[in-house]
């Protein structure tokens, strides 16, 4: 009996003009029609209308896609792709072979969605890499397993745990918002979420931290575990005040999911307007904190800075000016382009650890369009791309330094 796929409305409004493939990190890499947005969306059409099969065949190009979305900024007939791309893998389940797949379904079902197991997770992660055990590893493992290894984010030295659940603005306050921790910002980067939330007070915001917040759910979302990122979203949505000027979270992709969070939930009647209102508040911290001005005059530091847009700050949000104007008020700093800074850096939640040649040649890609700029410092406000980053300066000797945007503003004392 063939295995079909329901339809998927967003499908419909694709009219094949082919204006996307250019833009299509994949088929700009394979020249193949499957490993384009039009030829995807007609293998989802096939499925649909039982003209083909849903086999594993199918989920291999489903899956080669990176989920950047730089095919919605490219289209001229609307097509939301990563609705399209969620939906069909929702049908799929998680990407991978096997033990992949079991694996992965593991992770996003029982460590994501609860915090206290992600802390023990990194807190593992931490004691691997601090014992000299990463060190050998690297050494002694075939080189297959090198890689994953490698790309592991170095854990930070602490979680980022908020001691109170409201932080007061310094000075006169200017905005109340509230803000999402994260699950890889609190686990690897407690550092940039406690610049964010300095520079947030700094700037006059009261900060609200709530305590019962969980992760975003995008990596489920675009794994193919729908249903535990409703849960995720459906926590968030009871957890966090709406009596706020705006939801902040200072990872691309955490913000560009609770955007969609009214989309996620729009067929549960108990939730669907609260998601809707939530979603309405969300900002990524750079597009809130260009619309409001910064208030305190940024220290000058000399040196060149390059951007690396988030695809799902770029495409997800189209927040591409904000934070370029942010590092323009950096007295001293130049902003030098990088070539196709809004293509993907081969990061993309989980894909660079499932998808090693694709994901290893866009990152090469990305590592000489970096270093074309001469920048001493590279930008990417999401951690995602960070880590990615972070291993690419490491594995191509690129002479960098991987930064958040609020890293920046921070030490400059905005
Ligand atoms: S989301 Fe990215 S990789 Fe996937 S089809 Fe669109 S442009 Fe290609
Ligand atoms: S997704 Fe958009 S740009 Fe791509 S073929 Fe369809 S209509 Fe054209």
């Amino acid at each position: 009996m063939i295995r079909t796929m329901p339809v998927i409305p967003e499908v419909e409004t694709c009219i094949h003009c082919g204006l996307c493939l250019n833009q299509c990190p994949t088929y700009r890499l394979t020249h193949l029609e499957t490993a384009s947005p039009r030829g995807r969306i007609y293998l989802i059409e096939a499925a649909s209308h039982g003209r083909l099969d849903v086999t594993s065949g199918v989920a291999d190009h489903l899956y080669l896609c990176l989920a950047c979305r730089a095919c919605e900024t490219a289209c001229p007939s609307g097509v939301q792709y990563g609705r399209v791309a969620e939906a069909a893998r929702d049908v799929l389940g998680p990407p991978g072979r096997p033990f992949q797949r079991a694996m992965v379904r593991f992770a996003l079902r029982h460590l994501m969605p609860h915090p206290g197991r992600l802390r023990s997770v990194a807190a593992v992660i931490r004691f691997y890499q601090r014992s000299g055990l990463a060190a050998l590893a690297l050494r002694l493992l075939p080189r297959r397993l090198r890689r994953p290894a490698a790309l592991l984010p170095e854990a930070s030295t602490r979680f980022y745990t908020p001691e109170a659940e409201v932080l007061p603005a310094i000075g006169e306050p200017r905005a109340r918002v509230a803000f999402l921790t994260g699950c890889a910002m609190s686990l690897f980067f407690a550092e940039i979420n406690e610049a964010t939330l300095r520079l947030l007070r700094r700037n006059g915001c009261e900060v609200v931290l709530p305590q019962n917040q969980a992760c975003c759910g995008a990596l489920n979302i675009h794994n193919g575990e729908v249903a535990s990122a409703r849960a995720m979203a459906r926590r968030n949505v009871d957890a966090f005040p709406v009596d706020v000027d705006a939801i902040l979270t200072n990872a691309a992709g955490c913000g560009a999911a609770m955007k969609e969070y009214g989309h996620l939930l729009g067929d549960d009647p108990d939730y669907r307007e609260r998601a809707e209102r939530f979603s309405t508040l969300v900002r990524d911290t750079g597009e809130f904190l260009a619309a409001l001005g910064l208030r305190n005059s940024p220290k000058a530091t000399d040196r060149v800075v390059t951007y690396q847009d988030p695809c799902h700050l770029a495409h997800g949000q189209g927040v591409r000016a904000q934070p370029r104007a942010l590092l323009a008020a950096l007295p001293g700093t130049t902003l030098r382009e990088m070539v196709a800074s809004d293509r993907c850096c081969g990061s993309a939640g989980i894909y660079n650890f499932l998808q090693p040649e694709t994901s290893d040649a866009l990152l090469a890609e990305k590592m000489e369009a970096i270093r074309a700029t001469g920048a001493s410092v590279v930008v990417a406000p999401n951690p995602g791309c960070m880590m990615q980053l972070r291993y690419g300066v490491r594995r191509f000797g690129v002479p960098v330094r991987v930064a958040h945007l609020m890293d920046l503003l921070d030490e400059a004392g905005a």
